[in-house]
């Protein structure tokens, strides 16, 4: 057999949870946001299952031209903006519009030939502090925008430091409040919720929603399973055991004999390690299936393999099919049990990983 491990990627449930932000924010229109390659799923795959989304939002000036280039049509928003004339030149040949957060990038305005040519999302800053103006600021920036034939339709925006976690409203409302009184009066479309937001704080959906992580079939929420959201996992990545090891009470296992057995056991090897993407601090414990059973890894995750308990598992050994996380096994826990979130997984996915549509 060839190296078994895959990542098999479901376009159906793509498109299922794009319905999903819809029957969320119903009047809202949708900038389906594709960076990192679309969080690891590839860029002109996911693109082609989200073709119905009103627009696409990423930060690769490279990757957007290649989404103009493959015929897309709907306005496509790179999120850090442009980092030198050069590239202000690409996206007005491109017709690509730009969030302008600092006044590094105002400066460089002067440089655009055509008329109307640059739809820009200006950013406020209402806390994170990462990207956009402070309030203070913003008339002055707006001012500059409106006053500059160059720039076509201006949205205004900002983003949620806190749109996910446990606190309720409060968690977004000090932000929210602030972008409501500066961006009060202007008569501009808005646009503020990423996934979490679209999913708790309707009030929050404006003109523009930014769903990321919910189009890819993960929960933005710690207390909150994907599946409880209704949405579904696009992304499996599936193995086999490729080895067997039965091992006595007392023996050790892996790099750092960081496991050691209470008693006689059937460890399997699997075909997976960091070098494609999963994370080698996942520790004992992280779940995985086996014949369609949860098991448990053991031990340190290798380069190119990790260790699974096989006790009890049925028919277990060499050639029993793996999934490291998807379908029947939410990503969402495999990156809780190694502390981090689905998101760095889904991104970190291997450039030599076999991916499947
Ligand atoms: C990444 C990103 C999003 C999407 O966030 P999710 O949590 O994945 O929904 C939205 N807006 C901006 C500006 C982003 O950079």
């Amino acid at each position: 057999m060839t190296r078994p491990i895959q990542a098999l990627i479901d376009l159906s449930a793509l498109e299922h949870n794009l319905s999903m932000v819809r029957r969320h924010a119903p009047r809202a229109r949708v900038m389906a946001v594709i960076k990192a390659d679309a969080y690891g799923h590839g860029l002109l795959r996911a693109a082609s299952a989200l073709k119905s989304a009103d627009g696409f939002a990423l930060l690769e000036l490279d990757a957007a031209i290649r989404l103009r280039d493959a015929g897309y049509r709907q306005p496509i928003l790179l999120v850090e903006g442009f980092f030198s004339v050069e590239e202000l030149a690409l996206i007005e040949e491109y017709q690509l519009s730009a969030v302008i957060h600092h006044s590094e990038q105002l400066s460089m305005l002067p440089a655009l030939k055509r008329r109307g040519g640059l739809d820009v999302f200006l950013k406020l800053n209402t806390g994170m502090n990462r990207l956009g103006f402070m309030p203070e600021e913003f008339s002055a920036a707006l001012e500059l925008l409106k006053g500059n034939p160059a720039i076509g339709q201006i949205t205004l925006m900002t983003h949620f430091a806190r749109a996910d976690d446990h606190a309720g409203k409060e968690s977004v409302s000090s932000q929210f409040q602030l972008f409501n009184t500066v961006s009060a009066g202007r008569n501009l479309p808005c646009s503020l919720a990423n996934s979490a937001a679209i999913l708790r704080y309707p009030e929050t959906h404006a003109d523009w929603v930014r769903p990321g992580i919910m189009l890819y079939g993960a929960s933005p929420f710690s207390d909150k399973t994907a599946a409880d959201l209704g949405l579904r996992p696009v992304m499996t990545v599936s193995s086999k055991v490729i080895a067997v090891q039965n091992i006595k009470v007392g023996d050790v296992v892996g790099y750092g004999h960081a496991f050691r057995a209470d008693r006689a056991m059937q460890v399997g090897i699997v075909a997976g390690g960091y070098a494609d993407g999963y994370p080698r601090h996942a520790p004992t414990g992280t779940p995985l299936l086996v014949n369609g059973r949860r098991s448990r890894i053991l031990g340190r995750v290798s380069m190119d393999m990790l260790h699974v308990d096989l006790s009890g598992i049925e028919g277990a050994g060499v050639g029993s099919p793996v999934i490291l996380w998807g379908e029947g096994m939410p990503v969402d826990e495999v990156a809780q049990s190694a502390s981090t979130i689905s998101y760095e997984l889904l991104c970190a996915l291997a450039p030599r990983m076999h991916v499947v549509a």
